[in-house]
Formats: C-alpha cells, structure tokens, sequence
C-alpha cells in the first residue's frame, strides 16, 4: 500500500509517542507512527519510571527541569494520570570517591535552581525509615522527583495524538528508508511504502540499526539492565524516596506494596537480550537485603529485563543528522528517556515545525562523538 505522511516516526515508544503528540498539538496532523511489535513493547514497558532532577550535566538537569512540569500537570494536559509519586530521590553515598562528584552536583543543582540539599546519615534515615544509613557519608535528596507509571504517559500521549490526526501502525517494521539527492525522501514499512519528507528515528536501543538504513552512524548500544519486584512486604507500610545506593547502582521504590529493585550487572555486555538472567538475582537480592532488611520479610514475585540504549557520553542525540536532511534523531537516552520524553516532545516538534528550538540542543548533535565533545554524566543509574 502507498502512504503519505508529513513526518513519519519510527518507535512507538514514549518519545515517538510524546514527539507525535507535540506535532498534532502544533497543527501537524498528518503524522504516521510505525512501531514493529506493539505499542510500548520496547523500553517504555520495561522501565522502573523514576523522574529526576539530580543529573550532573547541566544540560541534563535542564532537560529534566524542562519536562518536570509536563509530569506534575500531566494530568491536566493529556487527560490521563500519570501516577506520579512524587516522594523524592535520595542518594546514598557511602564511598570516599563519590563525594567530590557529588559536591560538585550540589553546588550546580543550586545554581540551576535544583531544589536538592545534602543530608546527614539520620536525616537520610529519616527520610528513608526502611533503609540503613549508618555506613552514609551523607545523601542528597530532593523533593521534586519520584516516580511515574510510564505506560499510562505512553497511553496518554497516544490518545491525545490520535485526537490531533495522527495515526499509529502496529506491526509495522521499517526495513528501509528511502533517499534521493542527500535527503530523506520515505521509509518502507512492512508491505507500506511511505513517502514522507522528515523521517524520525525514535526506535530507542534499536536507533542505531534504524539509521544505519539511512547509511548514518549513531552510536547507540542496547544494554540489558534488570528489575525485580517483590510480593508485597509486611510492614512496608508507607511510601518512600526512590532511594539509590550510589557505589552498587542499587535503587528501590514502593510498587503495589512490595518494592521494585533495580541494579546494574557490571559484567554485562552490549547485546539485543531481553531474556531474564535469574543467576542475576540473588545479587540484587544480596544487595538488596544488606541496604533494606527489612525485605528479609519478603519474595521475589517478579522480574524482568529491558535495554538501555546507552550512548557513549549517557545523553541522547537530538536533532538533525549531518549528511542527510529530513533525518532526526530522538534517541539514546541512556536509561533517562521516561522523565526525559516531555521535553524531548516539545523539542522536536519545535525542530520539525518551526525549524529551531526553544532549549539549544547543539550538545545533542550526533556529530560530538566524532569531534570528540562529549558531555560527562556521573549519575548513571
Ligand atoms: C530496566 C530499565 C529501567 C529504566 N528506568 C528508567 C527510569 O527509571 N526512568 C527513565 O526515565 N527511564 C528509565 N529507563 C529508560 C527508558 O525506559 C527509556 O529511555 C525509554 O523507554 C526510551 O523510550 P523510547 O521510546 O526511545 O524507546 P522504546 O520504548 O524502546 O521504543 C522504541 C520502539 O521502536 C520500535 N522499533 C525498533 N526498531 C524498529 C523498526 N525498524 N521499525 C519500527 N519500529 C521499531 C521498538 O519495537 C520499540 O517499541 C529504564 C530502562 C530500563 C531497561
């Protein structure tokens, strides 16, 4: 079948989702997203739904600082509820290497106007009743983030984008784009040959295979990470920060009684592996029981794995891709693209629309890592 579209995305995960949305609300109604396996089946179902402002880039906090609004009135906007629970990330710092970073964190968050303050071991005990803290230098805590329920941002994107005009393909695998004369000029999909002038690449950890049809190189890797969820706790009574133990990666928030822990394998290589690695979990679970004992009441009923789509530097690349015009790329958001995706959105839909962004996205341009001018992240989770 033949198709025309304005923009056509590819990935129907939350930042398609978010940049179709943005698109309709800017009058664009001829958007096409084409997602291969269901909507949301990639990282946006897989995630742990955390929403941050403690980055410590600048342009990172930005990015957060800009799409935090966006989740606190979600609910207004887009009609749906985000589940926001917004009780706070804390981080535990318990190693002598992690200060100087995180002073330094602390001294930019002030600058950028992050409300965040650094805590003492008892007040982080305060604040976190079900973790031990007496091996805590300090922690840093910050009342504005929490954690979301990223499926329902996705449905709500798509209800919202649907409303506007544009139209989501399930099923629909893009295996070529199409180019003539140094642009852009369509993408096959399936058995759907789709003529579009601005093909977008939001095919999350599988964006770098998805530019190579454009015969463009983005350094994208997919980097399996683990989640495990425990039958509710008794005496896990109340909500609390998203608590983070820095030196293991370790993170844990309440989920439907129990608790959702996540934890990086340092040992893990890049590859498209979703399968669960349960030789994994008694080292979370190890981990897990040292930080919070108070799991020693408690099972494991579940888990899962996902991909990062983990760039060189930790931040996305945004934008257009030198060498081919009508080609943008929204992706590699290194394990942040759920709190990240409102602003994303609004970012690119400014890019594709109005030709130029409110935020400078210069910093996100594919072409830093052949320049060599990457950004640094330290708070990598
Ligand atoms: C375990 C884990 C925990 C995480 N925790 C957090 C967190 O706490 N907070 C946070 O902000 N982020 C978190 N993330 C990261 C977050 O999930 C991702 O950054 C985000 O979901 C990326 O969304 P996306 O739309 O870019 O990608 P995806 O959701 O992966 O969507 C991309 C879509 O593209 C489709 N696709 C691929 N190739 C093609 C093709 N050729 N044609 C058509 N479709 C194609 C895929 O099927 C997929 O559905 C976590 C990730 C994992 C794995």
């Amino acid at each position: 079948m033949r198709r025309t579209a304005d923009v056509a995305i590819i990935g129907g995960g939350i930042i398609g989702a978010s940049i179709a949305y943005h698109l309709t609300k800017k009058g664009v109604r001829d958007v096409l997203v084409l997602e291969r396996d269901r909507l949301g089946s990639g990282s946006t179902g897989k995630n742990a739904g955390g929403i941050r402002l403690q980055f410590s880039s600048e342009i990172n906090v930005r990015l957060s600082l800009r799409s935090l609004p966006h989740i606190e009135r979600f609910k207004e906007e887009i009609g749906v509820d985000p589940d926001f629970h917004q009780v706070g990330y804390l981080f535990l710092i318990t190693e002598e290497s992690e200060v100087g970073p995180f002073e330094r964190s602390l001294a930019l968050w002030s600058k950028v106007g992050v409300p965040a303050r650094r805590t003492d071991a008892s007040e982080a005990k305060a604040l976190s009743p079900y973790a031990r803290t007496d091996d805590v230098r300090f922690a840093t805590f910050c009342p504005k983030d929490g954690y979301a329920d990223p499926s329902s941002m996705l449905n709500g994107y798509v209800a919202r984008a649907r409303e506007g005009g544009a139209t989501f393909l399930e099923g629909a695998e893009v295996t070529a784009i199409r180019c003539a004369n140094g642009r852009v000029v369509g993408v096959l999909a399936g058995d759907d040959e789709v003529a579009a002038p601005t093909v977008v690449d939001a095919a999350g950890p599988w964006a770098g295979e998805v530019a190579k049809l454009a015969r463009i190189e983005i350094p994208i890797r997919p980097l399996r990470r683990h989640i495990f969820v425990t039958e509710p706790v008794p005496g896990l009574d109340a909500d609390f920060p998203l608590t983070i133990e820095f030196a293991s990666g370790l993170y844990a928030h309440r989920e439907s009684g129990g608790v959702l822990l996540g934890m990086a394998d340092p040992n893990e290589a890049p590859a498209f592996d979703e399968s669960v690695n349960w030789d994994f979990m008694p080292t979370v679970v190890e981990r897990a029981l040292a930080r919070f004992p108070i799991l020693e009441r408690a099972s494991i009923k579940t888990g899962w794995a996902g991909l990062y789509e983990d760039t060189p530097d930790k931040h996305p690349v945004l934008g257009k891709v030198d060498g081919i015009e009508g080609f943008v790329a929204a992706a590699g958001f290194s394990g942040h693209g759920i709190m990240h995706a409102p602003a994303t959105g609004e970012l690119i839909a400014e890019l594709i629309v109005d030709g130029r962004t409110s935020f400078d996205i210069a910093a996100f341009r594919a072409s830093r890592f052949g320049s060599g001018d990457l950004i640094r992240e330290y708070n990598v989770i």
